[in-house]
């Protein structure tokens, strides 16, 4: 589904203002969303240009929906979009990203990790020129010391592997300006691995450092079997290296087996030869079944996602949509500039 973009109006001054859209990616908040939400709207109607809030319900099972129709109700510059089940954040975003219709989009969690105050600052850097506007964690509050010392092993992996630099500690609150979210959406994959698509589609990237606060209710939806999972998304999502790894090491054990044959075969010849050597034997029969069996593993990697891929499905269904209007919205048509 795609939206009907709003144009950029001009003030009194004659200065452009420009609705600001939020996606909020939300499943089971309820115990923190009244809290976010008045953070979130107090910050917004400092907006010069008006906004519009896009919450996606990822599926929740708890109040969430019902506390978002509140929100529509009471304010019509809140749209709610419910998806048809839980898909995941990345899948919640992307419904989000393709229903924004303002000039800049920012995409923020709900719990109050992502502090709703720094958003001016955010539109700052884009009213300079950014396209990006990357958000980087200068601090990791609420964290235990192996999700951080994981999540650093994980970036510097997949910097090594990946074509694109992926910055370190920076999640998915960010600024999108117009064009880098078109961009974003022509992107078809399912493999979503959103923080490597928005280093991907490039355009002017700006980053700002903030301190990410803990949750503030409620508990995060990231368990470390989950992590795993979308470490491996983002790699293969990202690069081809480890298909590669696995034919160097598959070259390098077969030289190094050239040379362990070499070896008996001297001396053999020279100081002759006994019956003996069965646990080399195995050992190195069992070392090499096993390099083959991750070889393959490898391979498979790859593959069940290019049998996922190669079904193009849709990436989610929206089981009811409602839509925004956005605030303060100055609709008079003769000053209607064109979209910064
Ligand atoms: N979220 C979502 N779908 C999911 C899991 C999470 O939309 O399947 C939302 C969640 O409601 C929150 C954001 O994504 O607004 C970040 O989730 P969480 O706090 O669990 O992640 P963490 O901050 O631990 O990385
Ligand atoms: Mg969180």
């Amino acid at each position: 589904m795609s939206a009907d973009n709003i144009p950029c109006n001009r003030d009194n001054a004659g200065l452009p203002t420009c609705v600001v859209t939020i996606v909020v990616p939300v499943y089971n908040e309820e115990e923190v969303l009244p809290a976010f939400h008045r953070r979130l709207i107090t910050v917004l109607e400092t907006v010069a240009g008006g906004f519009e809030v896009i919450y996606v319900d990822d599926g929740s099972r708890d109040a969430t929906p019902e506390i978002l129709q509140q929100f529509h109700v009471h304010n019509p510059a809140i749209g709610i979009a419910l998806l048809s089940r839980n898909f995941g954040k990345e899948q919640a975003m992307s419904a989000g990203l393709r229903l924004s219709r303002g000039a800049c989009v920012i995409v923020i969690d709900a719990d109050l990790q992502d502090p709703p105050e720094l958003i001016p600052s955010m539109i700052d850097a884009w009213h300079q020129g950014a396209d990006v506007v990357n958000m980087r964690r200068r601090s990791r509050e609420g964290e235990t010391w192996l999700k951080k010392v994981t999540a650093h092993a994980f970036y510097h992996v997949i910097n090594r592997l990946s074509d694109v630099p992926m910055q370190k500690n920076v999640g998915d609150f960010r600024l999108l300006s117009r064009r880098a979210v078109d961009a974003l959406n022509t992107l078809q994959e399912q493999n979503r691995y959103m923080k490597g698509l928005f280093a991907w589609i490039g355009f002017r990237q700006v980053s700002l450092d903030y301190d990410r606060n803990a949750r503030v209710a409620g508990e995060s939806k990231w368990h470390y079997w989950r992590l795993w999972n979308f470490a491996l998304e983002g790699i293969t999502g990202f690069s081809t290296v480890p298909l590669k790894v696995a034919t160097y090491v598959g070259v390098a054990s077969a030289a190094g087996a050239f040379a362990y044959a070499a070896y008996f075969f001297i001396k053999a010849l020279t100081v002759g030869d006994s019956v003996s050597g069965f646990p080399t034997l195995i050992v190195t029969i069992l070392f090499f079944a096993g390099l083959q069996l991750m070889a393959l593993g490898v391979i498979g990697e790859y593959l069940g996602r290019l049998f996922i891929e190669s079904k193009r499905r849709p990436l989610y269904f929206i089981e009811n949509y409602q839509s925004s209007v956005p605030a303060a919205r100055q609709d008079t048509d003769n000053n209607k500039v064109d979209i910064i």
